[in-house]
């Protein structure tokens, strides 16, 4: 008998990573998905919730690596202190330091080697990861070049170990795609979007408010409209309440986004 296909979903519990999980898992039913969390300290803690409740409704392989406050985060960290002692910092700035935590040099590369580790370790032809068109603009480490060099970088590094693909050892379908389309993949691959995790601010429900709050309603309002319409059965589709997540604040994006243009 061969040896089931799997591969390494770098997977933090969020939209973006849920979306590519559930199509992955549609378009390659035959394929085996492990899923691979960072935690990088106790801001992040939310997050991986949300991860490990995806994997277990999943019954899939969910692995949390820590990197967090005594390691590597703490070294890396560009303001250094904010990372350290989490527990110290004030409530009201978690938005502006989950942000600084967002600028940890060369943090995608670091993350895309572990995972290549574990995917060699496991006879893995894979590591896939949900970068998108977004995040090229601000970390050089997600742009299609640098996983170009990196996928080249993978094999040669492993030369004669593990399965990894020849061609591919690196999936980004998001690469080229926007927030929008992810949420339109999202809704079309049936994710419930309450069950993944967006928001900077550490509150029970999602705040609405902060930067990522105000992206993922945009995008997901996005998505509806480009996928109006009626479906299969002349219903509604998709359902405008497809998005069960609780917001503090429902309504703040708009003029957000409004005032951002
Ligand atoms: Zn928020």
């Amino acid at each position: 008998m061969t040896e089931q296909e799997s591969c390494v979903v770098v997977f933090s519990g969020g939209m973006d990573s849920t979306s590519m999980l559930y199509m992955l898992q549609r378009v390659h039913p035959e394929v085996r998905f492990d899923l691979l969390s960072f935690n990088y300290g106790q801001r992040h803690a939310k997050e991986l919730d949300y991860a490990s409740r995806t994997a277990a409704k999943l019954g899939l392989q969910h692995d949390i690596l820590d990197i967090g406050v005594t390691g590597l985060s703490r070294l890396l960290s560009a303001s250094g202190s904010s990372l350290v002692s989490s527990s110290a910092v004030p409530e009201g700035h978690y938005a502006e330091d989950n942000m600084k935590a967002t600028v940890v040099p060369n943090r995608n590369m670091i993350m895309l080697a572990m995972a290549l580790g574990v995917a060699v370790a496991r006879n893995a032809t894979c590591v896939a990861t949900a970068v998108h068109a977004g995040d090229h603009f601000i970390y050089p480490d997600c742009r299609p070049d640098f996983i170009m060099a990196m996928s080249a970088a993978a094999n040669l590094g492993n030369e004669g170990f593990g399965r990894l693909s020849p061609t591919q050892p690196i999936l980004v379908p998001f690469i080229n795609r926007s927030k929008a389309y992810i949420a339109q993949q999202a809704i079309q691959n049936g994710m419930p979007f309450e069950d993944t995790w967006s928001c900077y601010q550490g509150g029970d429900i999602h705040c609405g408010k902060c930067g990522t709050c105000v992206e993922r309603l945009e995008a997901i309002h996005e998505a509806l409209a480009n996928l109006g319409g009626a479906g299969p059965n002349d219903e509604p589709f998709p359902d405008s309440n497809v998005d069960k997540t609780l917001y503090a604040d429902e309504e703040f994006w708009k003029e957000a986004v409004a005032n951002a243009k």
